[in-house]
Formats: structure tokens, C-alpha cells, sequence
């Protein structure tokens, strides 16, 4: 089976935890590694995003990754919608050159999947989509959000265009449903997976020792630095149990040098008398960050919405409990008393009382702990891409017999 990713606006391959890289960019480049595994071919089409991006590279079993020149060769602060054409342009040229063509193009993000809508054809494939999110649910999550006036309508249109609509969770097929009319016949449900080899539990105090946290109590939150995750929050519940322990929270993404949420966080620290006991870890390379869910008592991911919430299913996969809003994705990876807590409303009192029952009870935390890592491993890729490629010949089935 050949497959054609469409990740135009995100490189799989970009520093994860800045700007727009992060959960999208490793669920694609695990995806296509785990169909290569399985036999597939698999070609990823993205925006050449640095002059130094080579046209065509390697990444592993059957997998390339295709650099398609498409606006400036650098990352771009404005709308990347004007240069989608000339992508379309050379993802289809790309194919032409080769004399190749493909079963299935999967598209990610609704960039993508408009990119989708004129590649699929032209290549006689059928058309996957999936959104990560949607502007309807991120307006709803956050109304103060500032979406393109151009992304919900296209939204519709790929909706209604698609061979098929993946979701990652049963809350998005409804959100789907109700916000965009989608037929629940044409939206399929696959979870993402997480790399359980990587992500696996290592030795609290030895992670710790390594990280300069040691005899500390740690609160981890991990991701880009975006208004949406709620990293206020985490830094409030602290605040709130530092009279009763020596707690230390540590914000892994952002870029430190240039980032507005980093400095309305810091500013926020101060204000709250605890400027020593946040640590903001700037971003850390995906290899790194067992260390770092392993040092933690607790994952704390308080964000207003998440289509899936892989943060949380690595820090599972590492024996960290979590405590996170019982929103989207989170609210089905989270299972409440078992692998941690879920929260129903973004107060700080709630999450300090939540995470105060874990620092209280070792034994409590650790078993959560446990049961955080067996869920994660009926997660693992190899899994999780089995039923991808099951998804696709179904796709090729149906075409078939139409
Ligand atoms: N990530 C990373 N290094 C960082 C920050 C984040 O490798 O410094 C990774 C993290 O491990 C996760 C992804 O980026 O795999 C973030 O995914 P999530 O779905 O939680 O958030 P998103 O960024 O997609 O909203």
C-alpha cells in the first residue's frame, strides 16, 4: 500500500514544544514508522521550512519525508494559507517525476486536508482527514482565541468532502457531528499511540538527582507554550501547597528567549511568591523527556481542551500519574481513581486538592502510577498502526465494491 501524508504546515521532523510543533508532529512520524514497519510505503509531504531542508530524506523502514518548496524556506509568523498552491503544485509534480502514485493521502490539520481535496484526486487516491483541531471547538474551549476567518468554512468543506474523517476520541466524532454536520458514518475513531520503549519508567530519584530535583516534590507540565494549556493553573496550585511541601513546578516547551506566554507565566510566578520554585525548562529534545516524567510526582495537564492529550499518555507510559481537565481527549486517557485525577472545572484550589492526595500517599501515587503504564501499553504504535493499515484497505474495500 502506498501512502501519501499531508503535513504541510508542520514538519514532522521540526524542534517539538515550539510554536506549532507538537503532539500532531510526533503522532504523524510514529504513524508513518509504525505503517513502514508493517510493510507500506509511506511518503510525508511537508512545507520546506529551512533552506537547508534536503528535497527527499530518510526516516526509517519505508518512510520518506519530502521537503515541497512552498512560500519562504524558514518558519513563517503569518497565514501559510497563500503559499498552500504552490504546495499542492509541487506534492503533485513530486509524485509525476517519480511516475508514482498513491492508494491513500492521510491529511493533517485543515491546511492540509484543502491540500488534500485537489492531491487525492489528482492522484486517484481516497482522502483521510484528520483535523487534530477544529476552530469551532478551540472558539467554544476559548472564545478569546484568534482563528483565520478562512479555517472553519474550509473545515466544511473537507468534512464534507472526505472519503473519511479520523478521530482520535468518540468526544470528536460527536463535536464533528454537531458542529459540522459530519455523518458518524464517514468519521472513523482510531486512537493515536505512544512510543512505550521510549516512554517507560525509569528511576524517580535517579531522574531526579540528574535534573537538580532532588528531595523536591515535582509538578511537570509538558508542551507548547500556549495560552490553551493552562500552565497558570499548575503554578497556582502550587502556590497554594508550598506551606506543606517543598514542591517545585517545571515547565517543559517553550521558546525562552521569545515567547509571550513564557513571560506572562514568569510574570505570574513572581506575583505569586514563587519566581524560585517554577522552573521553566525551555524545550527538551523527545529522547529527554522519560527523565523527566519519571522524576515528577505528578503530570499536571489543566489545559481548556484537548483533541487527544499526549502528553498525558506519555507521562502514563512512564509511571507519573496525571491530574488533568476532564476535557476532550483527556477525559477518556485519564481514567479517574485508576492512572490519576480528573478535574471538572480550571479552579487552582481543585487541582491543589487533587495533587495534595497524591503528594499525601506514596503508595496511592505509585499504584496510579502502575496502572498509568499497563493502559499506555495497550497503546503502543506497533498496535495502534495495525489498525490504521486496517482502516485504510477498508478504505480501498469500499471504494472497490463502489
Ligand atoms: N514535546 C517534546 N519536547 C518539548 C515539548 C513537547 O518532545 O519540549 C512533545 C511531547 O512529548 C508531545 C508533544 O510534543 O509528544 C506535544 O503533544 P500534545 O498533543 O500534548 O500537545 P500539542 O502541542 O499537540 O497541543
Amino acid at each position: 500500500m502506498r501512502i501519501a501524508m499531508l503535513c504541510y504546515h508542520s514538519s514532522p521532523m521540526a524542534r517539538l514544544g515550539e510554536r506549532e510543533a507538537g503532539g500532531m508532529s510526533v503522532y504523524v512520524r510514529n504513524l508513518a514508522q509504525a505503517l513502514g514497519r508493517q510493510g507500506a510505503t509511506v511518503d510525508i509531504f511537508t512545507r520546506r521550512h529551512n533552506a537547508g531542508d534536503p528535497p527527499v530524506a530518510a526516516m526509517g523502514e519505508g518512510v520518506r519525508l519530502v521537503h515541497v518548496d512552498a512560500g519562504p524556506p524558514s518558519s513563517v509568523a503569518g497565514p501559510l494559507l497563500p503559499y498552500l498552491p504552490e504546495f499542492v503544485v509541487g506534492a503533485h509534480a513530486f509524485a509525476m517525476a517519480e511516475g508514482t502514485s498513491y492508494d491513500v493521502a492521510h491529511s493533517h490539520y485543515w491546511l492540509s486536508g484543502l491540500a488534500g481535496l485537489e492531491l487525492a484526486p489528482a492522484w486517484g487516491a481516497r482522502l483521510a482527514a484528520t483535523f487534530h483541531t477544529l476552530a469551532e471547538v478551540k472558539l467554544l474551549a476559548d472564545p478569546g482565541a484568534e482563528e483565520p476567518p478562512e479555517r472553519s468554512p474550509a473545515e466544511r468543506r473537507i468534512v464534507a468532502a472526505a472519503d473519511a474523517i479520523v478521530v482520535s476520541d468518540r468526544h470528536e466524532r460527536d463535536l464533528l457531528a454537531q458542529h459540522y454536520a459530519a455523518p458518524r458514518s464517514r468519521v472513523t475513531v482510531l486512537p493515536g499511540g505512544v512510543d512505550v520503549d521510549t516512554f517507560r519508567p525509569l528511576d524517580r530519584d535517579e531522574a531526579r538527582e540528574r535534573l537538580g530535583l532532588a528531595g523536591k516534590r515535582v509538578l511537570l507540565c509538558v508542551g507548547r507554550f500556549d495560552p490553551l494549556k493552562r500552565y497558570d493553573l499548575a503554578v497556582s496550585a502550587a502556590a497554594l501547597l508550598r506551606e506543606r511541601h517543598d514542591v517545585e513546578v517545571v515547565l517543559v516547551g517553550g521558546d525562552l528567549n521569545n515567547d509571550p506566554e513564557a513571560e506572562r507565566l514568569s510574570a505570574l510566578a513572581q506575583t505569586l511568591g514563587m519566581d524560585g520554585r517554577v522552573r521553566f525548562a525551555g524545550t527538551v529534545p523527545h529522547d529527554g523527556l522519560p527523565t523527566y516524567y519519571s522524576a515528577a510526582d505528578v503530570l499536571l495537564a489543566p489545559s481548556w481542551y484537548e483533541s487527544f492529550g499526549l502528553v498525558a499518555l506519555e507521562a502514563m507510559a512512564c509511571g507519573t500519574p496525571v491530574v488533568a481537565a476532564r476535557t476532550g481527549g483527556l477525559a477518556s486517557l485519564v481514567r479517574d481513581g485508576e492512572t490519576g485525577y480528573l478535574v471538572p472545572l480550571h479552579t487552582p484550589e481543585l487541582y491543589a486538592d487533587r495533587v495534595e492526595v497524591l503528594l499525601a500517599n506514596d503508595g496511592l501515587r505509585d499504584a496510579m502510577g502502575r496502572a498509568g503504564r499497563s493502559r499506555a501499553e495497550e497503546m503502543g504504535w506497533d498496535a495502534i498502526g495495525r489498525r490504521f493499515a486496517e482502516f485504510y484497505c477498508g478504505l480501498l474495500t469500499a471504494e472497490a465494491v463502489r
